[in-house]
């Protein structure tokens, strides 16, 4: 599944008023919000009268619900809420590893978990490495002294 490509333009004050108000947030307003704030969708590609989301900040306790800014529309005729909301609690578990995944999209979200939404710009950069397989470098291949 492939992540919307919504984005929007949060209103900056708006969002300083709800951080600062948000039950466990911060106190002050982080120092790495600027304005001309840009947020981008996370859910998978969704139907239009489904309300985009972008998390705004999580709570300072990271079981406690982080703040959202959702929102449905474009530019003049977009609606839009800042509101606090609790945590997916999918868990993806590896079965050979035993390494859980929390979902990082809010309870109740449509779509898929956020393991099942993939980000083409996210896989565009991580895409194949140099590819430079230099046997030599493969310590398992010297001798022991
Ligand atoms: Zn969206
Ligand atoms: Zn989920």
């Amino acid at each position: 599944m492939l992540q919307c490509t919504a984005v929007t333009r949060v209103p900056l004050s708006e969002v300083l008023i709800a951080l600062v108000t948000m039950p466990h947030g911060p106190d002050t307003p982080p120092d790495d919000f600027t304005l001309d704030h840009y947020v981008l969708c996370e859910l998978g590609n969704h139907a239009s009268y489904i309300d985009h989301a972008a998390l705004l900040y999580p709570a300072e306790n990271p079981d406690r619900p982080a703040l959202w800014f959702f929102w449905t529309g474009t530019d003049t005729d977009r609606t839009h809420r800042i509101t606090t909301a609790p945590w997916c609690p999918a868990i993806l578990r590896h079965l050979r590893t035993d390494a859980t995944l929390r979902c990082s999209f809010f309870n109740s979200h449509p779509t898929g978990h956020s393991w099942e939404v993939t980000d083409p710009l996210g896989d565009l950069i991580a895409g194949p490495a140099g590819t430079d397989d230099g046997a030599t470098d493969d310590p398992r291949e010297r001798h022991q002294p």
